[in-house]
Protein backbone atom coordinates (compact mmCIF):
# COMPACT_ATOMS: atom_id res chain seq x y z
CA UNK A 1 0.00 0.00 0.00
CA UNK A 2 1.07 3.51 -0.68
CA UNK A 3 0.16 4.92 2.24
CA UNK A 4 2.00 2.41 4.32
CA UNK A 5 5.33 2.46 6.26
CA UNK A 6 7.42 -0.03 6.26
CA UNK A 7 8.83 0.68 9.81
CA UNK A 8 6.57 3.17 12.51
CA UNK A 9 8.77 4.00 15.31
CA UNK A 10 8.22 6.68 17.94
CA UNK A 11 11.38 8.54 16.70
CA UNK A 12 14.30 9.11 14.02
CA UNK A 13 16.80 7.87 16.87
CA UNK A 14 14.96 4.73 17.54
CA UNK A 15 16.06 3.33 14.03
CA UNK A 16 19.03 0.93 15.03
CA UNK A 17 22.05 0.10 12.81
CA UNK A 18 20.84 -2.84 13.15
CA UNK A 19 17.35 -2.77 11.07
CA UNK A 20 19.10 -1.14 8.56
CA UNK A 21 21.52 -3.85 7.97
CA UNK A 22 18.73 -6.76 8.11
CA UNK A 23 16.69 -4.81 5.53
CA UNK A 24 19.76 -3.73 3.18
CA UNK A 25 19.19 -0.22 3.91
CA UNK A 26 22.40 2.02 2.99
CA UNK A 27 21.00 5.28 3.10
CA UNK A 28 18.72 7.25 4.60
CA UNK A 29 16.85 10.03 3.41
CA UNK A 30 15.96 12.44 6.44
CA UNK A 31 13.30 14.63 6.70
CA UNK A 32 13.67 17.80 9.04
CA UNK A 33 10.03 19.61 10.23
CA UNK A 34 8.90 17.43 13.02
CA UNK A 35 11.61 14.51 12.30
CA UNK A 36 14.95 15.89 13.56
CA UNK A 37 13.74 19.66 14.46
CA UNK A 38 10.95 21.02 16.72
CA UNK A 39 9.06 24.67 15.74
CA UNK A 40 11.37 26.08 18.02
CA UNK A 41 14.32 24.82 16.54
CA UNK A 42 15.41 22.43 19.08
CA UNK A 43 17.12 19.07 17.78
CA UNK A 44 16.09 15.60 18.52
CA UNK A 45 17.82 14.49 21.58
CA UNK A 46 20.27 12.20 20.98
CA UNK A 47 20.76 12.96 17.60
CA UNK A 48 24.33 13.26 16.62
CA UNK A 49 25.18 10.20 18.51
CA UNK A 50 22.89 8.40 16.78
CA UNK A 51 23.94 9.53 13.71
CA UNK A 52 27.79 9.00 14.41
CA UNK A 53 26.79 4.84 15.11
CA UNK A 54 25.05 4.58 11.69
CA UNK A 55 28.48 6.73 9.98
CA UNK A 56 30.40 3.93 12.29
CA UNK A 57 28.56 1.55 9.68
CA UNK A 58 29.09 3.14 6.32
CA UNK A 59 25.45 3.99 6.33
CA UNK A 60 25.48 7.34 4.88
CA UNK A 61 22.27 10.36 5.34
CA UNK A 62 21.21 13.19 3.49
CA UNK A 63 18.61 16.04 4.52
CA UNK A 64 15.55 16.01 2.42
CA UNK A 65 12.81 18.77 3.09
CA UNK A 66 10.60 20.47 1.59
CA UNK A 67 11.42 23.45 4.00
CA UNK A 68 12.48 26.96 1.94
CA UNK A 69 14.08 28.08 5.27
CA UNK A 70 17.82 27.91 3.98
CA UNK A 71 19.31 28.81 7.31
CA UNK A 72 17.35 26.16 9.42
CA UNK A 73 18.09 23.34 6.66
CA UNK A 74 22.14 24.46 6.66
CA UNK A 75 22.09 24.39 10.52
CA UNK A 76 21.27 20.41 10.95
CA UNK A 77 23.36 19.63 7.48
CA UNK A 78 25.92 21.62 9.26
CA UNK A 79 24.97 19.71 12.53
CA UNK A 80 25.48 16.14 11.18
CA UNK A 81 27.72 17.14 8.01
CA UNK A 82 25.69 16.13 5.99
CA UNK A 83 24.21 16.92 2.15
CA UNK A 84 20.80 18.59 1.93
CA UNK A 85 18.27 18.91 -0.51
CA UNK A 86 15.72 21.53 -0.02
CA UNK A 87 12.29 22.30 -2.05
CA UNK A 88 12.03 19.00 -2.57
CA UNK A 89 7.94 19.34 -3.54
CA UNK A 90 7.42 15.60 -1.51
CA UNK A 91 5.46 13.86 -2.49
CA UNK A 92 6.56 14.12 -5.88
CA UNK A 93 9.53 11.92 -6.93
CA UNK A 94 12.22 14.64 -8.25
CA UNK A 95 13.40 15.46 -4.92
CA UNK A 96 14.18 11.86 -3.95
CA UNK A 97 15.71 11.88 -7.17
CA UNK A 98 17.48 14.43 -6.98
CA UNK A 99 18.65 13.51 -3.53
CA UNK A 100 19.52 9.70 -5.18
CA UNK A 101 21.77 10.92 -7.24
CA UNK A 102 23.75 12.52 -4.40
CA UNK A 103 23.77 9.29 -2.22
CA UNK A 104 25.22 7.35 -5.69
CA UNK A 105 22.79 4.46 -4.30
CA UNK A 106 20.48 2.18 -5.53
CA UNK A 107 16.99 3.42 -4.29
CA UNK A 108 15.93 0.13 -2.71
CA UNK A 109 18.51 0.43 -0.33
CA UNK A 110 17.36 4.10 0.69
CA UNK A 111 15.19 4.23 3.64
CA UNK A 112 13.04 7.45 3.76
CA UNK A 113 12.60 8.74 7.55
CA UNK A 114 9.21 11.25 8.32
CA UNK A 115 6.54 12.17 10.34
CA UNK A 116 4.29 12.42 7.10
CA UNK A 117 2.46 9.99 5.44
CA UNK A 118 0.88 12.24 2.41
CA UNK A 119 4.81 13.69 1.84
CA UNK A 120 7.53 11.42 2.97
CA UNK A 121 5.40 7.92 3.03
CA UNK A 122 4.18 8.60 -0.20
CA UNK A 123 6.98 9.61 -1.83
CA UNK A 124 8.93 7.00 -0.75
CA UNK A 125 7.04 4.28 -2.20
CA UNK A 126 6.63 5.73 -5.88
CA UNK A 127 10.44 5.98 -5.39
CA UNK A 128 10.42 2.31 -4.59
CA UNK A 129 12.41 2.99 -1.61
CA UNK A 130 11.72 2.36 2.11
CA UNK A 131 9.19 4.46 4.12
CA UNK A 132 9.96 5.40 7.89
CA UNK A 133 7.21 6.63 9.74
CA UNK A 134 8.27 8.54 13.17
CA UNK A 135 6.00 10.42 15.26
CA UNK A 136 5.94 14.04 15.23
CA UNK A 137 8.31 15.64 17.64
CA UNK A 138 6.40 18.70 18.31
CA UNK A 139 3.01 19.04 19.36
CA UNK A 140 2.49 22.28 17.67
CA UNK A 141 2.40 21.86 13.75
CA UNK A 142 1.64 24.34 10.90
CA UNK A 143 -2.28 24.53 10.16
CA UNK A 144 -1.85 22.99 7.14
CA UNK A 145 -0.17 20.04 8.23
CA UNK A 146 -2.63 19.86 11.41
CA UNK A 147 -5.60 19.75 9.24
CA UNK A 148 -3.73 16.10 7.40
CA UNK A 149 -3.24 15.07 10.72
CA UNK A 150 -6.35 13.34 11.38
CA UNK A 151 -6.18 11.70 8.31
CA UNK A 152 -2.53 10.12 9.31
CA UNK A 153 -3.97 8.78 12.44
CA UNK A 154 -6.47 7.12 10.66
CA UNK A 155 -4.32 5.39 8.19
CA UNK A 156 -1.75 4.71 11.19
CA UNK A 157 -4.59 3.13 13.09
CA UNK A 158 -5.50 0.95 10.11
CA UNK A 159 -1.19 0.15 8.97
CA UNK A 160 -0.98 -0.83 12.77
CA UNK A 161 -4.12 -3.32 12.27
CA UNK A 162 -2.81 -4.84 9.30
CA UNK A 163 0.54 -5.39 11.11
CA UNK A 164 -1.22 -7.36 13.59
CA UNK A 165 0.02 -11.34 13.80
CA UNK A 166 2.36 -10.42 11.29
MG1 LIG B 1 8.04 16.69 8.64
Amino acid sequence: MIIYPKLYCKKVTDITVEFLKENNIKALMLDVDNTLLDFELKVVEGLEKWYSSLKKENIKCIILSNSNKLEKIKMISELLDIPYVMFATKPLKRGFKKAQKILGIDSKNIGVVGDQIFTDIIGANRSKMFPILVQPIAKKDLWMTRIKRPLEELVIRKYLKSQEGK
